[in-house]
This record gives structure tokens, sequence and C-alpha cells, in this order.
């Protein structure tokens, strides 16, 4: 699940940051509104954290253009200062959730949480397959009835072929999914995380399909 974070404010961006890599999302940060741009023309994100008071173009005016431009992503907005007007701007600008500074790391999570949710048309909170639960708040994965301990990139992996149940993602799609800026990413690493998540989980839950990628069928069997 991958987030970008657009702030301008050092210290809290880098606070901000560390809790969101913290519940498993990864992150790209960027400190002004035209970085901001470029990113979302490059990128595919499965959420934006979009500070209004931003250098070289103002957060209102990113969004303007994102929605401008038809992308759908998700965009959560901190603002500053407790005004009405300020709120109101921003989600009649398209925004779909706000914060107003300070907040709790911990309701910026779950907010993110919901609005991924929202974004992938899914009302409940649990994503279940067969006999397989994923809870992405608690991060926790059980496999017929039994809890079974996945790695943060596992992890991420599983939540995005479910996320996207009966559609293929591409090797490609998914490292997008899992890395951030400046990651490391090693050539066989999905194969292995899928390869992990056969062993711990089912063999025949995720299917291989050649050429193009991965993909968790929407009905059983
Ligand atoms: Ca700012």
């Amino acid at each position: 699940m991958r987030i970008l974070l657009v702030e301008d404010d050092r210290l809290l961006g880098d606070g901000i940051r560390a809790g969101l890599l913290q519940a498993g999302f990864a992150v790209d940060w960027t400190q002004d509104g035209r970085a901001a741009e470029l990113a979302l023309a490059g990128e595919s994100y499965e959420a934006v954290v979009l500070d209004l008071g931003l250098p070289r173009l103002s957060g209102m005016e990113v969004l303007a253009r994102l929605r401008a431009a038809r992308n759908p992503v998700p965009v959560l907005i901190l603002t500053a200062r407790d005004t009405v007007p300020d709120r109101i701007a921003g989600l009649d600008a398209g925004a779909d959730d706000y914060l107003v500074k300070p907040f709790d790391l911990g309701e910026l999570q779950a907010r993110l949480r919901a609005l991924i949710r929202r974004g992938n048309s899914q009302a409940e909170p649990l994503l279940e397959r067969d006999t397989l639960v994923l809870d992405p708040a608690a991060r926790s994965v059980s496999w017929e009835g039994r809890p079974v301990e996945l790695s943060a990139r596992e992890f991420a992996v599983l939540h995005a072929l479910l996320l996207n149940a009966g559609r293929v993602l591409s090797k490609a799609q998914l490292e997008e999914k899992l890395y951030g800026w400046g990651e490391e990413i090693e050539s066989n690493a999905v194969e292995v995380f899928v390869h992990h998540l056969r062993r711990k989980l089912s063999p025949e839950l995720i299917r291989t399909v050649r050429g193009v990628g991965y993909m968790i069928p929407r009905e059983a069997g």
C-alpha cells in the first residue's frame, strides 16, 4: 500500500512518514507542490496525504489539478488551522477526508485504511477468502482459524492481491505497491514473497498467470 505524503514541515513530515512506515505502508515523501504533482503524474498511489500550505504550488492547487486530470486517488488533506472554510474548500475541491493539525498518528493510519477500502469498493474492514482472513488494522492473518505469521512484505503482497481479487497484478504493479522511493528492490523479490505465502497458507490460493502476473480468484475453487 503505497502512500504519497506531501508535507513541507520537516519535523512533522518525518514523524508522519515514520508512523506510516510502521503501519506497513510504503511512503514517498515530497516537500513542495510541484514535486507532488510530478510524483502523482508518474506513480500510482493507494492514497495521498496532502498538506495545504506548501511552497511552489499550494495543496489546493495540487488537488484541483489532480481532479482535473481525472485522477481518482483518495486524498486526505491536512489543515493547519481548524477553520471551517478551509475544510469546505478542500472537500469541495475533491478531497475525500481531512485531519486538523495536530492529529493522532493512529487516527491518520485508520482514516487511510478506510479511504483505501472505499477506493477499492470494499465496505468490510476484514478481507476474507475461503478460510483466509486478513485484518488490515491489526495487520494479522489467519488461515483455517489459526494465526499465520507473515513478514511486512508478505502481508503487503497478500493484501494487494485480496483487494484486487479476480484481477491479475503484474510483478511490476506489486513492486510499485511494496516499495517507496530509494528502496532497493531485489529482482525476484515478488516471486519469493509469493512462494512464502503459498508455503505458509495454501499452494492453491495465489494463481500464477503465465507471462502476466499473479491473482487470487474472486470465487472459491
Ligand atoms: Ca505546510
